[in-house]
């Protein structure tokens, strides 16, 4: 396995050693909860390894033996580690209760498959006995993909890819390429790399996720610009399923009826598991010009973005925050900071050139060959002079992309003294998304007020584009508030409910590219109707028959 999972936190992101320097920074995080009217920061420290509490075992030994027939004892775990570490995934909702430790459910065993083979016998054992299966890649979903539900099945286990990593052919002719699924994401573009392409394809959460995931949730990386998303790069799969494996043919196009690797993108291994997968790649590109521009307002920054998509410009990234957004960055990264001569002297030139508390950073990226980013870049530049906007320059740029995998880090010092941070993402079109973006905001600060103890305590509410197309753009909001101790689970259900109801009332879908899991079921009809939702369950019917893949999430249960 390319990552040591012993290395990485069971109840939090990323690596155990990683030593965030603003996570010792008492001074920010006094600063942040002055912001929040929070009298003082709380200590909420998690509950360490030895304390959690799980679920007792309900598999009898032969059952235990059965699955170790198949992948090997030594590739069969259930110690409280591996337990907790595939009990959930990584949401706010997912924080909460690994770190207080009583997980209601966790798999009872962890199992690692090697091939196709394998998995097709895990799958078929597991049926046979009424055991469920969570397909597991990184653990990284935000919606509840990976809670170990049982469902109404006797127990359940995690069916963790992350042995399967090895990519199995490149055709640099064709530009596309196979891997198998459970590959981490620096671990393919690094044999990519070797061989001169890249996918391009960077979700924040690129170091702990994995292509299976990726294609699972139907994500969309930070270039999807440049690059797409995953229905624009997928050609093909291998799903292993309880009947059997779907194989889907990675044709560059064709008419021979609905495309069958559509029906894998976005099942959330409730309709069998992604074993292998062929995909486009790109040559690596020679140049890569990130800088940053700040314009007036979120509406003409909007604006901006796009023109330059409907004028088909070369960008890999446009990535506009709102005016908190762009405020709060900034205030974070000044805290405990005297001012130096230069941001002195910028904020008087800003002010000269009255640039008001409305302003909104914008971080444009370009990559290809020297010539068609010299292009893109000089059409974005003129698009952004005409809106009255100041570019930055390319420090901007470097800064956003050395520190681009290194937000989610901040959660865990947070969620240590009190705070909460969650996050969550929609896309309308683009007439949509002033009222889409103004019914979120709302949503979201009346129930934060609503739901937080303290008379004078409020949320942070921020939002960004990261995602546009020639019809509409994603809107991503990060929202900061003080924990309700005394009802974590209830303030985030009320404030995740208040904003759901908003999206949907407004024309926004449930998700952009975090999926449905468990969180978003509720709302899933809505959505896609009726008849949809019947055509979903038909398709789990034919594949899973007996319902043992991923219990509770991405269909609501006929029941
Ligand atoms: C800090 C942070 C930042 C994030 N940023 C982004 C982002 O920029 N863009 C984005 O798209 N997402 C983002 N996400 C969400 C998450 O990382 C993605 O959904 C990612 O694709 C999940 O990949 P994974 O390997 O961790 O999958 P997992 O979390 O393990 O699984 C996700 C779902 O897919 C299923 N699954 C996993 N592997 C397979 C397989 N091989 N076959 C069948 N089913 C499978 C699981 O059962 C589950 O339902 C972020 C998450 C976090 C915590």
């Amino acid at each position: 396995m390319t990552i040591d999972r012993t290395k990485l936190r069971w109840n939090g992101w990323g690596w155990s050693a990683h030593k965030d320097g603003l996570a010792a920074r008492e001074d920010v995080w006094s600063w942040l909860a002055s912001e929040l009217g929070m009298p003082a920061l709380l200590a909420t420290p998690a509950r360490p390894i030895e304390d959690i509490e799980l679920p007792a075992a309900r598999l009898s030994e032969p059952e235990r033996d059965g699955f170790k027939k198949i992948v090997g004892a030594e590739h069969v775990r259930d110690d409280s580690f591996e337990r907790a570490f595939h009990a959930l995934g990584r949401s706010y909702h997912d924080l909460l209760r690994l770190r207080a430790g009583k997980l209601a459910s966790a798999p009872e065993l962890i199992v690692y498959p090697r091939a196709t083979t394998e998995v097709l016998a895990l799958l078929a054992y597991a049926t046979e006995n009424g055991i469920a299966v969570v397909p597991f890649g990184g653990g990284t979903s935000v919606v509840g993909g990976v809670s170990a539900n049982a469902g109404r099945h006797k127990s359940v286990i995690a069916l963790d890819l992350s042995r399967m990593e090895t990519l199995t052919a490149a055709d640099t002719r064709s530009r596309m390429a196979t891997s198998e699924a459970g590959i981490y994401g620096p671990a393919l573009e690094k044999a990519l790399y070797a061989k001169g392409l890249t996918l391009g394809h960077y979700p924040q959460s690129f170091e702990f996720s994995t292509l299976g995931g990726w294609i699972s949730h139907r994500g969309a990386g930070q270039g999807s610009n440049g690059y797409g998303r995953v229905e624009d790069w997928l050609l093909g799969v291998k799903l292993a399923t309880p009947q059997g494996v779907l194989e889907t043919k990675p044709f560059p196009a064709s008419s021979a009826g609905p495309n069958l690797t559509e029906l894998v993108i976005g099942s959330e291994g409730a309709f069998g598991v992604i074993t292998e997968a062929t995909f486009r790649v790109h040559p690596i590109p020679p140049v890569s010009d990130y800088r940053g521009y700040l314009f007036r307002s979120f509406e003409s920054g909007v604006n901006a973005i796009r023109k330059a998509v409907q004028q088909d410009l070369a960008v890999t990234m446009l990535r506009l925050s709102d005016a908190d957004e762009t405020r709060y960055y900034r205030a974070f990264s000044a805290v405990g900071k005297e001012p130096a001569l230069r941001d002195r002297l910028a904020s008087a030139y800003l002010k000269a050139r009255n640039f008001s508390q409305a302003a909104c950073a914008l971080i444009a990226g370009f990559e290809g060959d020297a010539t068609s980013v010299a292009r893109a870049r000089d059409r974005f530049n003129l698009i952004a002079k005409g809106a009255g906007a100041l570019p930055l320059g390319e420090g901007q740029g470097r800064r956003w992309r050395e520190g681009r995998f290194h937000g989610p880090y901040l959660r865990d010092p947070m969620m240590d003294r009190g705070i909460g941070v969650d996050t969550l993402e929609t896309a309308t079109n683009w007439t949509g998304i002033p009222a889409l973006y103004d019914a979120v905001s709302e949503a979201l600060r009346t129930s934060i007020a609503a739901t937080t103890p303290g008379a004078n305590s409020r949320g942070i509410v921020m939002c960004h584009i990261s995602h546009a197309y020639p019809d509409g753009a994603s809107l991503y909001f990060t929202y900061i508030f003080p924990r309700a101790l005394d009802d974590e689970i209830g303030q985030w259900k009320s404030i995740k409910t208040a904003a759901t109801d908003a999206i949907v009332a407004n024309g926004g879908t449930l998700s952009h590219h975090h999926g449905v899991g468990e969180d978003h079921v509720p709302w899933m009809e809505k959505e896609k109707g009726a008849l949809g939702i019947d055509v979903l369950r038909a398709m789990k019917a034919t594949l899973d028959p007996k319902g043992t893949l991923n219990p509770g999430k991405l269909i609501p249960s006929a029941d």
